[in-house]
């Protein structure tokens, strides 16, 4: 069945496979050359098991070859990839330890692979198709549970020495902040994220109901039933507790990106994640809190702040997209 993938007569030269490795599902597709999704295949993770999750990946591979001759295959893996696009170094959430990915995927479908952080493929498909393209020196801030992010310098995604390259959600923005996940304090994404919007949503219903009046109606009158989608909602409607944290997640984003600003001089940011769906709730705070921190403002050219376009689809195009680049 590989052999028949590789081997297949189809007039379909330049399509590739993407493959989204997350801690939750497996999302796969058929990626043409101009960013295009022509078919794709879903498959839930098999829970904290390496070799069943390999049989997963191979699976969807066979799934789309079928209809498809494709020439090569990237994978998004959720986890710390080295910098030969070859070996899942760290994967959280996947049980991957030192996980040589690229050569057993390719043993079993016979295609060429490679390997890559899956937030630094969903940046790729980002600059290359949606709201960065055209450009060459981008920074994707992604903006979920907590932030990650992709760079890209001179037209290339920056992978670093060792490949993981881009942990912006683990710059420090406060000494001695809230403790992090990754070992630290005061971490970025831990004043800048979904969950930060979400339990200083959830602390500013209780302690001020009267300003939080849409919020709760949305929760049931249960601060602690708030969910990310709620505050949106509220925030449109004019609920003055969801516009506050808005603002206050603007702030913190528009710090940070400031301070990538001074390192990196990108001609674009792009917000993307799942927070990015606010739109201008979040980019109009954002945007001013960026400029407000700029060193040397007003004597310098200074990035653009644009919304991300691509959607959950960007993880797979952008693995798809990777296969092709040497
Ligand atoms: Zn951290």
């Amino acid at each position: 069945m590989c052999a028949r993938v590789a081997a297949s007569e189809e007039e379909a030269m330049g399509l590739t496979i993407g493959v989204d490795v997350g801690g939750t599902k497996v999302a796969a597709g058929v990626v043409d050359e101009q960013g295009r999704l022509l078919a794709t295949a879903l498959r839930p993770t098999p829970s904290a098991d390496q070799r069943e999750t390999e049989t997963v990946i191979v699976d969807v591979i066979r799934e789309l070859g079928v209809d498809h001759a494709v020439d090569a295959v990237g994978i998004g893996a959720a986890g710390f990839v080295d910098e030969r696009r070859s070996t899942v170094l760290f994967a959280p959430n996947l049980a991957w330890r030192d996980e040589p990915l690229r050569e057993a995927i390719e043993r079993a479908t016979r295609l060429p692979v490679v390997v890559e952080n899956d937030a630094n493929a969903a940046a790729w498909a980002e600059v290359r198709f949606g709201a960065g393209r055209g450009e060459n020196h981008v920074v994707i801030v992604t903006v979920g549970t907590g932030i990650g992010g992709g760079i890209v310098l001179d037209g290339r995604l920056l992978r670093g020495r060792y490949g993981i390259a881009a942990e912006i959600g683990h710059i420090n923005l406060v000494p001695n902040g809230r403790r992090c996940g990754c070992g630290l304090e005061g971490c970025w994404e831990q004043y800048a994220s979904g969950r930060a919007l979400l339990s200083e949503a959830q602390e500013l219903a209780s302690v001020s109901p009267a300003v939080s009046g849409r919020l709760l109606e949305l929760a049931g009158g249960q601060p602690e039933a708030i969910t990310g989608q709620m505050v949106t909602e509220a925030a449109r409607a004019g609920d003055v507790t969801a516009l506050r944290c808005f603002d206050d997640l603007g702030i913190w984003l528009g710090r940070g990106i400031a301070q990538l600003a001074a390192i990196l001089d990108p001609a674009v940011f792009v917000i993307a994640g799942g927070v990015s769906t606010a739109g201008d709730l979040l980019a109009d705070p954002t945007r001013r809190a960026f400029l407000e921190n700029l060193t040397a403002r007003g004597h310098r050219p200074h990035a653009e702040l644009r919304l991300a376009e691509l959607g959950a689809e960007a993880g797979i195009v952008g693995a798809g997209d990777l296969a092709r680049q040497p």
